[in-house]
């Protein structure tokens, strides 16, 4: 069986390391983005949207160590899923060409996976979760209503009123599908087709469930409680498996896939785990220096800062990050001066400052004496 590589999928190699993952994976879903394809048509959409599902899938598993490691062991990110029984299944042993394709097609991201036996992935429910500065840096709980597909309760997703109103279809013997055997010069191959009769579910039912008119399926309003890790950063993916809509014949549940979204702080830009912040002092402060205070996601910091500081200086107070994500240590917060200049001064704060500048000499603006006697040299 073809089996999806997460390595390939992100272009890394094996022994790929967390940032040249993470990098890999934030330029390729920055490609596939949703939002970017939302004037597209809708085979485009889809299909970039499949890809983005696995690049998001891909990334899930190889950001995190321990699903890494069990990922590299046993070829599946399904807890307790050895090699056989993850990520695709479908008619393992029997075979045929149809078999073959499907897997083919699979494993280039197309079409939803439908089994042998009439079973159909539920689908995916894909939401965007917009977080506050905050609650992306120190992590926060949210209760999401989403709505899914959920088996029917009164039939248990078998549309039938009762146990007497299914019959086993008569066309394809219950299996849901029709066999076929052919010679082709490279020996017989048997090739399947979902058999017409039953839609490939391998009974007939007589007496519908009212409750959901025969399909077996009801709509549900669900509150998925997320735990959003403190240090998430805007783009990133949160999937929770088994969470989408329910698969149809044994099909698997679809996933929710959680799109974070970070509003940007008024004061605060964010790189990676560190933050950065323009903090202006006066023309006066900055030439006898001062003592201020810093502000930082927390309490303030004081900082003494030396007399004759310039506009763009910039220092660095350790530790007042963000928290490195799924990790315990944290960024640093690198601090910039901006030197502010007095505007509208009167007449005597105007002389004030020229009998000031009279009395400096060029020894005391040595970055403006280096500029002119570059000057001369050109
Ligand atoms: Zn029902
Ligand atoms: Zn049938």
């Amino acid at each position: 069986m073809a089996e999806k590589d997460f390595y390939k999928i992100l272009g890394v190699s094996r022994s790929a390391s967390e940032d040249e993952i993470k990098s890999a994976y934030r330029k390729l879903a920055k490609q596939y983005h949703p939002d970017l394809y939302s004037g597209k048509s809708v085979a485009e959409k889809k299909a970039a949207e499949d890809k983005f599902k696995e690049i998001s899938r891909a990334y899930d598993c190889l950001s995190d160590a321990n699903k890494r490691t069990q990922y590299d062991q046993t070829g599946s990110d399904e807890v307790g899923g050895g090699s056989g029984g993850g990520f695709w299944r479908g008619g393992a042993g029997t075979g045929g060409f149809e078999d073959i394709f499907s897997n083919i097609f699979s494993s280039f991201g197309g079409a939803a996976r439908q089994y042998q036996n009439g079973a159909v992935d539920g689908d995916d429910i894909s939401l965007n979760l917009t977080l506050t500065f905050k609650e992306a840096a120190f992590g926060c709980s949210k209760e999401i209503p989403i709505t899914r597909v959920e088996n029917c309760p009164d039939c248990g997703g078998t549309g039938a009123k009762n146990s007497g109103a299914v019959k086993t279809c008569s066309k394809c013997g219950g299996s849901g599908v029709m066999r076929h055997v052919m010679n082709t010069p490279f020996g017989q191959m048997a090739t399947t087709k979902t058999c017409d009769q039953c839609g490939g579910r391998g009974k007939i039912i007589t007496d519908p469930c009212k409750t959901c008119s025969g399909g077996g399926r009801v709509k549900k309003l669900r509150t998925l409680n997320i735990s959003v890790p403190a240090g998430i950063d805007n783009g990133q993916i949160m999937t929770y498996y088994n969470q989408g809509s329910a698969g149809v014949n044994g099909g698997r549940n679809g996933n929710v896939i959680v799109i974070i979204n970070v509003r940007p702080h008024k004061l605060f830009v964010r790189k990676g785990s560190d933050l950065y912040i323009d903090v202006p002092i006066t023309m006066t402060q900055a030439a006898l220096g001062c003592k201020i205070y810093i502000p930082t996601l927390e309490a303030p910091v004081s900082y003494t800062i030396a007399e004759g500081a310039q506009t763009g200086q910039q220092f660095r107070i350790k530790g007042y990050g963000l928290k490195h994500f799924k990790k315990e240590s944290r960024g640093d917060l690198y601090v910039k001066i901006i030197v502010e200049i007095p505007k509208n001064l009167s007449s005597k704060e105007k002389d004030a400052l020229r009998s000031l500048e009279s009395s400096l000499g060029q020894s005391q603006y040595p970055t403006q004496r280096a500029y002119l006697e570059n000057i001369k040299e050109i």
